[in-house]
């Protein structure tokens, strides 16, 4: 068993806590917290045991009746992973704590490159993280363009990406974000970090990102234009791209219009947190002119990179492949969306053979 911590309970934090003590071959060993916060006393309704992030505050947590495990270098003593799910920059000052316990550490895409040995998406990137101590799951919107873009590049070769990203404003537990009115483009200049990011795990495609703001929290929409080499049909498009388990093809019948029915649809199936792992793109959208191919994808910004964590982990612990360590994350979350009564029993088949 793969002993694991999660430091920083927050958005992404609390996911990958869920998605590691779901996995056979893992053992969720605790999760630290700064703050004695409603997220504190669910980890501790939840099983799951509680250490101090920040030493000086541990009094904090006993005053308001929350128990802890300990502290979080002893947490550390303990495992042979941390994933580090802290805000932004914060993994960077946490990273002489981790190297001080010679362990593991998957940062995630707030941080900047170079906190880490190699960035990571399990699509594109799994084998980079072969040998590394340390590995940065590439952001939200970074991992939904290399899932997307990888497939397509290796059955038709990209030769330019153009992608407008309209990102949520903030997490719906955000209450600080905006904008509340306006739709920003962020930032002006162009490119946005998205593209040079992507290079980082898929570094052969030319790509330009343009990126804005608007006020919505569900998730982030993705206008993409690809100039191929080969070009395909629409149809040959949709097959390869429904064969991919982390992308959900929405077929016209489903009736899904944009990210507040992916949402119900993810909570009518029972979901938690009403999460979609998978990137949302709509079939009908895909269209085909000359070389250029476009399309529409939805990205739920708090879901999509907690399958990555898990198989970034097993890239730097294991030798499992990358499709066998994704077909055992994917059943073991239930990654893996079809809108037909005969393909919605649980991760689709066809990617289990993928091993
Ligand atoms: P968050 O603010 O929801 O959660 C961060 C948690 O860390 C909070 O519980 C906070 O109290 C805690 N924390 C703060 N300082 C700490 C410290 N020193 N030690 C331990 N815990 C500490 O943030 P998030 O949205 O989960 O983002 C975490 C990382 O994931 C960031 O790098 C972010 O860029 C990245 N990310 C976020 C999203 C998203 O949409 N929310 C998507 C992909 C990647």
């Amino acid at each position: 068993m793969i002993r694991v911590a999660v430091n920083g309970y927050g958005t992404i934090g609390k996911r990958v806590a869920d998605a590691v003590a779901a996995q056979p071959d893992m053992t969720l060993s605790g999760v630290a917290k700064r703050r004695p916060n409603h997220e504190a006393e669910s980890a501790l309704r939840r099983g799951y045991d509680l250490y101090g992030a920040d030493p000086d505050r541990t009094a904090e947590f006993e005053a308001v009746g929350l128990p802890l495990a300990g502290t979080l270098p002893e947490l550390l003593a303990d495992v042979d992973v941390v994933v580090d799910c802290c805000p932004a920059g914060v993994g960077a000052q946490n990273r002489g704590t981790y190297d001080d316990h010679d362990v593991h550490v998957v940062f995630q895409g707030g941080e900047d490159p170079d906190v880490a040995d190699a960035s990571f998406t399990a699509r594109a990137a799994f084998e980079t993280a072969r040998d590394a101590d340390a590995v940065r799951v590439v952001s939200c919107n970074t991992t939904g363009l290399a899932r997307l873009l990888a497939p397509i590049d290796e059955r038709f070769g990209v030769e330019t990406a153009r992608v407008t990203l309209v990102r949520r404003g903030g997490d719906p537990a955000q209450t600080d974000r905006g904008p509340i009115n306006d739709i920003v483009p962020d930032p002006v200049g162009l490119p946005s970090h998205h593209g040079p990011d992507l290079t980082a795990v898929l570094p052969d495609i030319d790509i330009d990102t343009a990126a804005l703001k608007a006020p919505v929290t569900a998730m982030h929409t993705h206008s993409v234009n690809v100039t191929l080499e080969t070009p395909p049909s629409p149809d040959e498009v949709r097959g390869l791209l429904a064969d991919e388990r982390r992308l959900f093809v929405i077929p016209e019948h489903a009736g899904i219009d944009g990210a507040g029915k992916l949402k119900e649809y993810a909570m009518d199936l029972g979901r938690p947190r009403g999460d979609l792992w998978e990137n949302c793109l709509w079939g009908e959208s895909v269209h085909v002119s000359g070389h250029d191919l476009y399309l529409f994808q939805n990205v739920h910004q708090e879901a999509d990179v907690v399958p990555e964590n898990v198989d970034a982990i097993r890239a730097m612990t294991t030798d499992m492949t990358a499709a066998e360590s994704m077909t055992r994350t994917d059943q073991a979350l239930g990654v893996g969306l079809a809108t037909r009564l005969d393909d919605n029993t649980g991760p689709r088949e066809s990617i289990a053979a993928d091993d």
